[in-house]
């Protein structure tokens, strides 16, 4: 599943590729894909439309075009987006084709077919209807402070894995690659109660998640699986992962071999020695 960071680097690489590209023609290869409206209706509301910004909202794109209207995208596990020349050979799982008019193709492809799409006729409307998802603030935002995030996790006895990976709790945009990560640069149990998290280490933690979480997107994101960003390359902050998928390898730092346990029912991976 791609999480915050990828999105944000398919959110940039959108950004610079179809800005200011109309869209000629749609050609829908799955129709489920297409969410709330016909397929039918989609490609003639969006064709002649202009793409003019591209926001992000936690893992949720959304494609605005000039007049206002808005694509609403959830890459769920494999959704990906490619900005490639028709010529190009059209890679499997192919459900979704925009010709823009500079002569290139906007492909969304999904191994998986968990991504969707809906057409919203304004934000507002994307509002209303539930599209754009009411969540805790994320890591990058300036609503998210140090003394927030200490004063919230005292109203949660709950793990604190679990915590950071509830969207609508205390942050949004954590998920389980990111909340591994951040545990083990501030020296955290993921198991340990929220509430019990004293505020050195609640100051900690913050300055973690917001480390991974830039790093990670200056980086370009995780190549976990089936994730490509936007113009079709892998990521490479996999390669500085310290326990996530590390089950089995032994601790960059103090060389204990990593624990892996299932926690708020996702695999989870700590240092037994380095986290307390
Ligand atoms: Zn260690």
């Amino acid at each position: 599943m791609p999480e915050l960071p990828e999105v944000e680097t398919v959110r940039k690489g959108l950004e610079q590729s179809i800005i200011g590209q109309k869209i000629v023609k749609i050609k829908v290869n799955r129709a489920k894909t297409i969410d709330n409206i016909s397929v039918e209706k989609f490609k003639t509301e969006l064709e002649g439309e202009e793409f003019n910004e591209i926001k992000r909202k936690a893992k949720y794109l959304f494609l605005e075009t000039k007049s206002g209207k808005i694509i609403s995208v959830h890459l769920k596990m494999s959704g990906a987006f490619l900005v490639q020349k028709p010529e190009t050979e059209l890679p499997k799982h192919t459900h979704v084709i925009f010709d823009l008019h500079g002569g290139k193709q906007l492909r969304f492809k999904d191994l998986r077919a968990f991504g969707r799409m809906g057409l919203y006729n304004n934000w507002q409307d994307a509002c209303d209807k539930g599209a754009v998802p009411d969540l805790a603030p994320e890591p990058l935002e300036k609503e998210f402070t140090v003394s927030y995030f200490e004063k919230e996790l005292k109203n949660f006895t709950s793990p604190i894995k679990a915590v950071l990976l509830d969207q609508k709790k205390v942050v949004s945009g954590i998920g389980n690659i990111y909340a591994d990560e951040s545990l083990f640069l501030s020296g955290i149990r993921p198991n340990r109660p929220a509430n019990q998290i004293n505020k050195k280490e609640s100051a900690k933690l913050y300055h973690a998640i917001k480390k991974v979480i830039s790093d990670s997107i200056e980086a370009g994101g995780t190549s976990i699986r089936d994730y490509v960003n936007a113009e079709g390359n892998l990521g490479d902050y996999a390669l500085q992962l310290w326990v996530y998928g590390q089950k089995k390898k032994n601790c960059k730092i103090c060389n204990t071999p990593i624990e892996y346990i299932r926690l708020a029912q996702r695999g989870t991976h700590f240092c037994p020695q380095c986290q307390v």
